[in-house]
């Protein structure tokens, strides 16, 4: 049986030779590969997860609530409270992790005969989703200090007409985030190049937001239906386990999510824990602050170490320059920290852990140097 390999099924050409998303999961004393949140969840938002999943599984020989109402609703005063923007329930959508709700999208507005793009280096996820949709991938271009290429990005819009575009901001794995006006800029190119049909969905992925300096751009939806702001509780609400992202935008996205979504798609245990953990959004909110200020520390550090450092709005940092940079990579993997090779020529990122796990890091770049020099 082992003699079978996916080429000899009958799977679709464009995943011929392919191979599958994932970052090393390695048993290494610091992992700063995947943008995590170093944290545990403290003990009494896990005992309030219990409560909430025990009275969820009394429950469990019924469907879901499959409109996830109250879970919509908390997260749309959540993101009110955040943003000073109001969107009420008809503005949200949740799905078990942003990668779905971009898969959602994509099934929604790209699809055959259709194309999304994103400026890369970028989140490999939304090229890769797009193919899993069917939707072409465009590659759109960036600076050399990875802001985004304006004129090259609206030449790109008006050549080749996506129907989809992806915006990261904060961007991964670069760190950097993209000015409000490029992202109105984009929009409205998007918009003229598909004039004669209605317009282009613009993503906008917030993974990161709240560990940024600037605002969310969820007020720009305001007036702009084709806009959508993508987010996630895997980051700053520490619950990457729980699989949870959610989108705001005009209440008809909503309505057109939900021609592809699959019946009953978020369990009832997935609805209570995320529950839970907005009950606590406080405290979470306490951990974002303390890693910003060890995101702003390994910048500084970096730098005083000699290392060029992508100017960061993340989790995490771009560093480098490397002349091998996987040669790096495993160096310092050698000193017991994971961080990652995203295939950038020259370029690591290493995630913000908690203070001990960025010394250990910051140890381990230190050692390098000095064996570089
Ligand atoms: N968007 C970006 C930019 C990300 O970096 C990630 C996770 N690495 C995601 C979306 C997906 O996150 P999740 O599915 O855990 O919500």
């Amino acid at each position: 049986m082992s003699d079978v390999r996916i080429d000899d099924l009958p799977v679709r050409d464009e995943l011929r030779g392919k191979s599958p998303y994932g970052a090393p999961q390695l048993d290494v004393p610091v992992r700063l590969n995947t943008n995590e949140n170093p944290y545990p969840l403290p003990e009494p938002l896990v005992e309030r997860i219990a409560e909430r999943v025990r009275e969820a599984a009394r429950n469990l020989n019924r469907y879901p609530d499959r409109d996830a109402v109250e879970l919509r609703t908390k997260l749309a005063e959540y993101l009110t409270d955040t943003s000073g923007h109001e969107v009420g329930l008809a503005n949200v959508w949740a799905a078990n992790g942003s990668n779905e709700v971009i898969q959602q999208l994509l099934q929604t507005f790209g699809g055959p005969g259709r194309t999304a793009i994103g400026f890369e280096p970028s989140y490999s996820m939304h090229g890769l989703i797009s193919r899993g949709t069917g939707t072409g991938w465009i590659s759109g271009p960036r600076n050399e200090d990875f802001t985004v290429d304006l004129e090259a990005a609206e030449k790109a819009i008006a050549e080749h007409r996506p129907d989809v575009v992806f915006i990261t901001t904060p961007n991964n794995p670069t760190g950097n985030a993209v000015p409000p006006e490029t992202v109105l800029a984009l929009y409205e190119a998007a918009q003229a190049a598909k004039a004669e049909t209605a317009g282009a969905i613009v993503v906008v992925d917030e993974a990161y937001i709240e560990f940024s300096h600037g605002d969310s751009l969820l007020p720009l939806i305001e007036g702009r239906p084709n806009l959508v702001v993508s987010r996630t509780m895997s980051k700053a609400f520490g619950a990457a386990g729980l699989r949870l992202g959610y989108l705001a935008a005009h209440p008809a996205v909503v309505d057109a999510v939900q021609l592809v979504r699959l019946p009953y798609h978020l369990s009832a245990v997935t609805q209570a824990t995320a529950l839970a953990a907005l009950e606590h959004t406080e405290t979470l909110l306490g951990y974002v602050e303390q890693l910003k200020a060890e995101r702003d520390r390994l910048v500084r550090e970096l730098r005083a170490t000699g290392y060029e450092v992508v100017e960061s709005d993340a989790n995490f940092v771009q560093f480098g320059r490397f002349e091998d940079a996987h040669t790096a990579w495993q160096k310092i993997l050698d000193q017991g920290v994971l961080v990652r090779d995203n295939g950038i020529p020259g370029w690591l990122r290493v995630s913000a852990g908690t203070p001990e796990e960025n010394d250990a890091f910051l140890d381990a770049v230190r050692a390098l140097k000095k064996e570089q020099s």
